[in-house]
């Protein structure tokens, strides 16, 4: 089996998971109780904290709170500081900032969405103009899980808080941490992280804060994450996550060099007759999204599934919505035709260049035998 949907979710590394097995099957108490056993575990979140922003962040100026997954750190984000106002995003967000926007709306909130521009990445001239003395707060998406497209958050929060010096900056860093080599600059305020986008499990999240943000708790309880998110902390999902991301963080550079060049071989070999590209070599190596326009995208995914081949039409999360078309896709300008054809084919670092091969290869095949189906 071929799996070329790591956007979704990536495969968790068996290393990782071996080495934290320990917090399941010894280290299992409560990291709040009060005896030794229990109290040392302290010390191994806090490790894992520590390790995991010193990877992006400058430890004096930000810290890390757990959470439960992406989609919780950006809604925490967002309704802690959305509050008054008005409150900017963009057209390319994962619903769980799209979604949580309009429920913005829905409290009185003056949304604003920025357009994207033909490659998926914000338009930061129309953003900007969005930006006034009654913006709350801004928030735009490192890398866009759909089209790849890499937003250049740091520039974008600098040109924000010129603006706008009280404006809090949000960057739902899903798609990026962990695979664009980037560190956070000063003006951005937080930072949304989920751990199986790299080879940790789901239901593991972080949230990088400045330090001098003051954060009111999404959730109320036994005080755990300094006050700012209760709950008992997923120990082993933690200490796994700690150790994936120090195996991808090695690997970082030399991941994004040889995925693009299997994103571009891959393209090299689709046949074009069938296949029109819609991300963008200045996007993320580890997405290629094109269109087989005129066929179903999500035939064609459940052809390639019947042969072996795993590909996504877009974002997993959305693919029971009632729309058919990815928002995305027309937001960048494509047609309906296009967006009807749409796949998205998401690498990690353990693709391998056989599967970029044999994928290309069944890739054109399904699509020449859907397309004379269709004739
Ligand atoms: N944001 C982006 C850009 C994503 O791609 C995803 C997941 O696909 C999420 C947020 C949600 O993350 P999680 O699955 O951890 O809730």
């Amino acid at each position: 089996m071929i799996y070329f949907d790591n956007a979704a979710t990536t495969k968790p590394s068996k290393t990782a998971f071996d080495r934290a097995g320990e917090y399941v099957t010894e280290k299992f108490y409560n990291p709040s109780a009060l005896y030794v056993e229990g109290y040392a575990l302290q010390g191994e979140l806090k490790k894992a904290r520590s390790a995991l922003l010193s990877k992006v962040a400058d430890e004096a100026a930000f810290e890390w709170i757990f959470t439960s997954c992406g989609t919780e750190s950006d809604n925490q984000a967002i309704f802690a500081f959305a509050r008054r106002g008005n409150a900017i995003t963009t057209a390319g967000e994962h619903s769980a900032v799209s979604a949580a926007f309009a429920e913005l709306k829905n409290r009185g909130i003056d949304t604003r969405i920025a357009p994207l521009n033909a490659d998926g990445s914000v338009n930061v001239e129309k953003l900007l103009d969005f930006v006034d003395e009654k913006t709350s707060f801004v928030s735009v998406m490192h890398v866009n899980n759909e089209i790849g497209a890499i937003n250049d958050v740091n520039a974008i929060a600098k040109l924000v808080k010129a603006k706008n010096p009280r404006t809090i900056f949000h960057v739902d860093g899903v798609q990026g941490y962990g695979k664009i080599p980037f560190r956070l600059a000063k003006e951005i305020d937080l930072y949304s992280v989920s751990a199986h986008k790299i080879g940790g499990l789901k239901g593991v999240g972080g949230l990088i804060k400045r330090k001098s943000l003051v954060l009111p708790p999404y959730i109320i309880g036994g005080g755990q994450e300094s006050g700012r998110r209760s709950g008992t902390e997923n120990v082993f999902g933690i200490k796994q996550f700690e150790y994936a991301a120090e195996e991808k963080f090695k690997t970082l550079k030399a991941d994004y060099e040889r995925l693009t060049k299997y994103r571009e071989k891959l393209w090299g070999l689709l046949d074009k007759e069938l296949y029109t590209r819609l991300s963008q070599e200045s996007g993320t190596p580890y997405i290629l999204s094109v269109s087989a326009r005129g066929l179903r995208g999500e035939v064609l995914l459940h052809m390639a599934d019947d042969k072996g081949l795993i590909i996504g039409t877009g974002s997993a999360c959305s693919s029971n919505a009632k729309n058919r078309y990815s928002k995305v896709i027309l937001a960048c300008g494509f047609d309906e035709k296009i967006a009807d054809g749409f796949i998205r084919i998401s690498f990690s670092p353990a693709t391998t260049e056989n599967e970029i091969e044999e994928g290309a290869r069944l890739l054109n095949e399904i699509g020449k035998d859907l397309a004379r189906r269709m004739k």
